[in-house]
């Protein structure tokens, strides 16, 4: 069975080293470098947006000028208008008679201004259509890339924990996170271009110290807003392993291949009652955040509205006594408070961009996971197709990363050409481990593995990898129809269904394929289809034994794939593939013995060790482990 799916609890944490500075000397260097980190992650960020689709910076960069400009002129628009009314209003009142050339004036500036009104919303509204689309088109990219990634990455890497949180950070941040940056970014420019001309219009209010105050007081909320999206990425990071662990025991209670098991052990109510145990206590500290963020913004806004409207009072106080216009006094209050906005939106966002940066990290580094399984030689070489191939161990010793335990202790062994081997031991022997390192998914830690004479670590990887049809214990179900299950075993080929059907017959999968409702077109499991199969274990084990009959390999390994059949359907299996493998080496690994005795050569291992080697007749002469456990098996089933 396939384990849970999700990351085992307990995993470390990604590490985003950015050590502060201890001496005071040494502030501008831990500057420069937090800035070229900064801009290093920025142009990641532009660099998979171009990527993705060069139109999208193009037109974000158009609508960020538009955006800019746009409210100054509609301000200046509303204020001349302003001044039009009051003045034809005075004009009218003391004439008697409506003052008609200023209502031409008045009708230009009012369409002026709504044109300018229209023109933001219609901005505002293709800016977020664009940033909808592209926000798909990027997640999908930055989605994409993932999945080339992990293809690339090494068996290895899955073992240990600190993959699971980097690609847990990369696959639920870096999706949106790219375009809300970039879009945070263009927000920027837009700030900018609206607080420099805002300047030029606060420039003319007097007293200038009262402008600039209220400047000065809309700092600390922003630079709050920035302490706080740090501290919230720290804790997110910090947390990882809750999320990891809300999401393990989340998808347990979902999980379809665990349904059964949940129900039957009543285990539903103990894994919710773990999951909220952990969200009490990773909410607990995320609340707290968010309150005291809270606090802080509440009392700063308080100080900088009593700030406004003092300055409000003074610029209201200059209409009174006639110095200034009723225009100008909607302009400048207007200025001031686009003015104090704009500055509290260029700290935030910033801040927001820097937190996003930081999480981009995460997909940075997860991209950066380095491939260790590749070949040693500058051009890989490649296997010779086609023919039996020597596998030699020499002194092989394994464990597995981050643990210290020898799983594999000092093998020694031959495979010549055609033999038929099989691998015998009990659970945990290193059976499943032997075959890991054969087929070059680990590299011992210890000793050689040569094929035809050459270290393995000499050949092209994919090439390597061509020349084994492996079916895992734990072989895959896939989701698609019978005949693609079956031509799995070699994807880059072009189906072929005589081949299809030939490798059933192999297996002996073809007898209920043939049952089936659309036969080899039916598709199996229900995830996606209302009249897909749900097969029983036993099935899918022929199924996957007809993938490696499918596949055009020249060393055959089977491990264990056979748990489910019963000892005589096993025992046929196992006879069939010797009499149908031509001349390929075959590896097999079982647990019932009956079936070593077609094997030229049966390795016996225990504790990772290789304690006995021979054939059936051997090794039942010698006596030893291997005549103890085939007796043991073979008395089981004389007393069945
Ligand atoms: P067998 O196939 O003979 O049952 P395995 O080769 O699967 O045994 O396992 C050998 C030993 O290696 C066991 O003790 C198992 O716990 C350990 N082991 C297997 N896979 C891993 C892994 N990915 N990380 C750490 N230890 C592992």
């Amino acid at each position: 069975m396939h384990p849970p799916m999700g990351p085992p609890p307990g995993a470390a944490l990604d590490k985003l080293k950015e050590p502060r500075p201890e001496k005071i000397k040494d502030i501008p260097k831990y500057l420069k470098k937090l800035l070229s980190k900064f801009f290093f992650r920025l142009l990641y960020i532009f660099r998979l947006v171009w990527e993705t689709k060069p139109w999208i910076l193009f037109a974000m960069t158009f609508l960020a000028v538009l955006s800019g400009i746009l409210p100054v002129l509609q301000a200046y628009a509303g204020s001349y208008l302003l001044n039009a009314l009051a003045s034809s209003y005075t004009k009218s009142v003391s004439s008697g008679i409506p003052d008609t050339v200023g209502w031409s004036n008045i009708v230009f500036l009012l369409t002026l201004q709504f044109l300018c009104i229209f023109a933001i919303s219609f901005t505002n509204n293709i800016n977020s259509l664009i940033t909808r689309i592209s926000g798909e088109l990027v997640a999908n990219h930055v989605r994409t890339k993932i999945m080339g990634k992990s293809k690339e990455l090494d068996i290895e890497s899955f073992d240990k924990p600190d993959f699971y949180a980097k690609l847990e950070n990369a696959t639920r941040e870096a999706d949106h996170r790219p375009i809300q940056i970039i879009n945070s970014v263009f927000t920027l420019i837009s700030t900018v271009i609206t607080v420099c001309s805002y300047f030029a219009v606060l420039s003319q209010v007097k007293p200038v110290w009262a402008s600039v105050l209220v400047i000065i007081l809309s700092i600390p909320g922003a630079v709050v807003s920035f302490i706080y999206r740090k501290k919230n990425f720290r804790y997110m990071r910090h947390r990882s392993k809750d999320r990891r662990m809300l999401s393990y025991f989340s998808n347990i209670v979902t999980d379809k291949d665990l349904a059964k098991e949940i129900r039957i052990f009543g285990l539903s109510d103990l894994f919710t009652e773990r999951y909220k145990e952990v969200f009490a206590r990773y909410f607990r500290g995320l609340k707290s955040l968010f309150i005291k963020e809270g606090a802080w913004n509440i009392s700063l806004s308080l100080v900088s509205s009593a700030a406004n409207c003092i300055l409000f009072l003074i610029i209201g106080k200059q209409v009174f006594e006639g110095k200034i216009e009723i225009g100008n006094y909607s302009l400048y209050t207007g200025a001031l408070t686009s003015v104090a906005a704009g500055i509290a939106t260029f700290i935030s966002t910033t801040a927001t961009v820097y937190e996003g940066t930081l999480f981009i990290d995460n997909l940075i580094t997860f991209m950066n996971e380095k491939k260790k399984i590749k070949p040693s030689l500058k051009e890989g070489r490649i296997p010779e197709r086609h023919k039996g191939h020597r596998i030699e161990f020499i002194n092989v010793s394994f464990s597995y990363p981050g643990t210290k335990r020898k799983v594999i202790d000092n093998i020694c062994c031959v495979i010549e050409p055609g033999d038929t081997v099989v691998l015998v031991g009990l659970n945990g022997a290193g059976k499943t481990t032997l075959i890991k390192l054969l087929t070059r998914l680990y590299d011992p830690t210890e000793g050689k593995i040569l094929l035809d004479g050459h270290d393995i670590k000499e050949y092209d990887t994919k090439r390597l990898y061509d020349i084994y049809g492996i079916i895992f214990q734990d072989f895959g179900k896939y989701a698609v129809s019978v005949k693609e299950n079956i031509t799995f075993g070699q994807a880059d080929k072009k189906a072929d269904d005589e081949e299809i059907m030939l490798a059933a017959e192999k297996s002996s999968a073809a007898q209920f394929i043939s049952h089936l409702p659309k036969a080899y077109e039916t598709p199996l499991m229900r995830f996606f289809e209302e009249d897909g199969i749900e097969l029983s274990i036993g099935q899918w084990q022929k199924l996957s034994i007809a993938r490696a009959f499918y596949s055009d390999s020249d060393i055959l390994i089977l491990d264990e794939p056979t748990a489910s059949l019963d000892a005589i359907a096993e025992q046929e299996i196992y006879n069939r593939f010797d009499e149908l493998r031509q001349d390929k080496t075959t590896v097999f690994v079982s647990h019932r013995l009956s079936s070593a005795t077609v094997a030229d050569k049966i390795l016996v291992l225990e504790q990772g060790r290789l304690i006995e080697q021979g054939n059936h007749k051997e090794l039942m002469e010698k006596q030893g482990r291997y005549y103890e456990l085939f007796s043991t098996q073979a008395k089981r089933y004389m007393e069945i």
